[in-house]
C-alpha cells in the first residue's frame, strides 16, 4: 500500500521522513537514489537532462514548476513530470514539499504569490495523484487520511472555521445535520432515511457527498495545512538571525519559476505579436471608453464604472493579451505587490467615479467594495493579497454585451467595425501608432 505521506506530506508518516533528513547542505549535491527514481519512472522523459532533477533543490523546483506549466503552458509536456506520479519519489518528494514550504515562509510569507502557489501546487498534486489510483485504493488512502485529520466521528461544522473563511471550501459543498458534517453513509441514512420518500436514500447519499467531498474535505484540510506550517515557518523566520542560505537559494528559483512563467506564457513578450503590458495611452482609447471618462451623467453609472470600465482599464493596463493568450491569471501574478493596482488603476477608476453626476461614491461610497471585488479581490473596503481569489478578476466586457446592457455608451467609429471589445480596439490602436506589433485579436468574451 502506498503510504499517506505520497499524498499528505504533513502526515505521521511525512513528519517522521523529516525527522530522519540529513543536513540541509547536502540538499544540492548530485542525489544519485532520486536519479535512478525518476529515469525509472514509466513513460517518463529522459531524452532532455533538464527534464531529470538531480537533487532536493531540483526536485522541489520542478514539483512546483509542474504546478505552473500545467496551468499556464499550452504545450505543457506531462512525460517531462511523471515522476512526481510514481509513488516510489515518495520520501524525496515530501522533503522537497518541506523544504518548498520553508523557502516560501522565510523569504516571501504567508500572503505572498509565492505561498498561494505553494499551496495551490499542493491541492492540485494531491487531486492528480488520487485520480490515477483504482477506486478502492483512492477509497482506502481517503479514508486513512481522513480519519487522521478528523479526530471526532462526528464533526461540528465550526471544525472547518478556518478553511471557509478562506474560500478553500464552502458552506454549501457540506451536508450538516444539525450542525454536524454528514461524511458516513451510516450517518447520512440515520440522519435523512425518514426524511427521502420514494428514492433510494444509498443513491441520494453517492450523489450529495460520496467519495467526492471526502476528497473534497481531505484536499482543502491538507491546503489549510499546508499555509498555517509556511505561515509558522514565517513568525519563527522572524525571531531568527539568519536564515540558511539554502532555503534563500530555493525561494529565489522559486520566484524565477513563477516570473518566467507569466513572462513566457501570460504577458509582456512584445514579439510574434504579443502585447506588454504598459503604461496606459488613453488616445489609443475606445469611444465608450473615452464617455465614460468625460463622466456618467445618466442611468448605467455603476454598471459603467463597476462592471464596464474597471475590468477593461485593469486588464488594458495588466494583461492586454487575456483574450488571446486565453490563459487565467490573477491580478497579482502581473502585479505582485499590487503597486499598479494602488497607484494607476484604483486612482483612474475612482477619477471616472467622480467624474459621474453624481459622483458614484458621494451617495453610494459602498461600491468602492464592488470594485475591489471585480479585481478579484473578494467583497472587502482595501486590496489585500490574502484576499485574491475570494472573486474573479472580471474580464472586459464584449462590444455585443456593451450595446445590450449599456447601449448609450456605444458610438462606433471606423475602427470599431474590425473588433469585437473595447479591448481589441486600444491593442489595435496601439499597433496601428507603432506601440506594439502583429495581429491582436483572440477569443473575446
Ligand atoms: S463598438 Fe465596441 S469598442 Fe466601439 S464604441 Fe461600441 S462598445 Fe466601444
Amino acid at each position: 500500500m502506498v503510504s499517506v505521506a505520497f499524498i499528505n506530506p504533513l502526515s505521521v508518516e511525512g513528519r517522521q521522513v523529516v525527522r530522519e533528513m540529513g543536513n540541509l547542505d547536502s540538499f544540492r549535491e548530485e542525489n544519485g537514489d532520486i536519479i535512478n527514481v525518476v529515469i525509472h519512472t514509466r513513460s517518463q522523459d529522459i531524452s532532455d537532462e533538464e527534464s531529470i532533477p538531480h537533487n532536493y533543490l531540483d526536485l522541489a523546483v520542478k514539483r512546483l514548476e509542474w504546478y505552473i506549466k500545467k496551468r499556464n503552458d499550452p504545450n505543457f509536456d506531462y512525460n517531462k513530470y511523471s515522476f512526481l506520479f510514481n509513488y516510489k519519489i515518495t520520501r524525496f518528494d515530501v522533503i522537497s514539499f518541506y523544504l518548498l514550504c520553508q523557502a516560501v515562509g522565510v523569504k516571501f510569507g504567508p500572503n505572498s504569490r509565492e505561498s498561494r502557489a505553494m499551496v495551490e501546487s499542493q491541492g492540485k498534486l494531491m487531486e492528480s495523484r488520487l485520480s490515477e489510483f483504482s477506486r478502492i485504493d483512492r477509497e482506502e488512502l481517503i479514508k486513512k487520511i481522513l480519519d487522521s485529520l478528523l479526530n471526532d466521528e462526528r464533526v461540528k461544522w465550526t471544525f472547518f472555521e478556518d478553511i471557509l473563511s478562506s474560500h478553500k471550501l464552502k458552506l454549501e459543498d457540506l451536508v450538516m445535520d444539525h450542525g454536524n458534517i454528514i461524511l458516513n453513509k451510516e450517518d447520512f441514512i440515520e440522519s435523512f432515511s425518514s426524511k427521502i420518500q420514494h428514492r433510494d436514500p444509498d443513491k441520494i447519499y453517492n450523489m450529495m457527498i460520496g467519495d467526492k467531498i471526502k476528497e473534497l474535505i481531505m484536499n482543502r484540510m491538507i491546503m489549510q495545512k499546508t499555509e498555517d506550517y509556511i505561515y509558522k515557518v514565517h513568525q519563527k523566520s522572524r525571531r531568527e538571525i539568519e536564515p540558511n542560505p539554502i532555503l534563500l537559494e530555493l525561494a529565489e528559483k522559486v520566484s524565477n519559476v513563477l516570473s518566467e512563467s507569466f513572462t513566457s506564457y501570460g504577458y509582456k513578450v512584445g514579439v510574434n505579436g504579443e502585447v506588454k503590458a504598459a503604461p496606459l495611452n488613453s488616445n489609443a482609447f475606445p469611444p465608450c471608453v473615452k464617455l465614460v471618462l468625460e463622466g456618467m451623467k445618466s442611468g448605467g453609472r455603476n454598471d459603467a464604472i463597476i462592471l464596464f470600465f474597471t475590468p477593461f482599464v485593469s486588464y488594458a493596463r495588466l494583461y492586454p493579451d487575456v483574450f488571446r493568450k486565453n490563459v487565467t491569471v490573477k491580478v497579482s501574478d502581473v502585479d505582485p505587490n499590487l503597486s499598479v493596482v494602488q497607484n494607476e488603476i484604483l486612482p483612474l477608476v475612482y477619477g471616472a467615479a467622480e467624474q459621474c453626476t453624481p459622483p458614484l461614491f458621494e451617495d453610494q461610497p459602498q461600491e468602492k467594495v464592488n470594485i475591489n471585488a471585480k479585481l478579484g479581490f473578494g467583497m472587502h473596503t482595501t486590496v489585500d493579497l490574502k484576499h485574491e481569489g475570494e472573486s474573479i478578476w472580471y474580464t472586459p466586457m464584449s462590444c455585443e454585451k456593451v450595446k445590450l446592457h449599456l447601449p448609450s455608451l456605444c458610438k462606433p467609429d471606423k475602427t470599431c467595425k474590425r473588433i469585437g471589445n473595447p479591448l481589441s480596439y486600444y491593442i489595435r490602436k496601439l499597433w496601428e501608432s507603432g506601440e506594439t506589433n502583429g495581429d491582436h485579436e483572440g477569443n473575446e468574451e
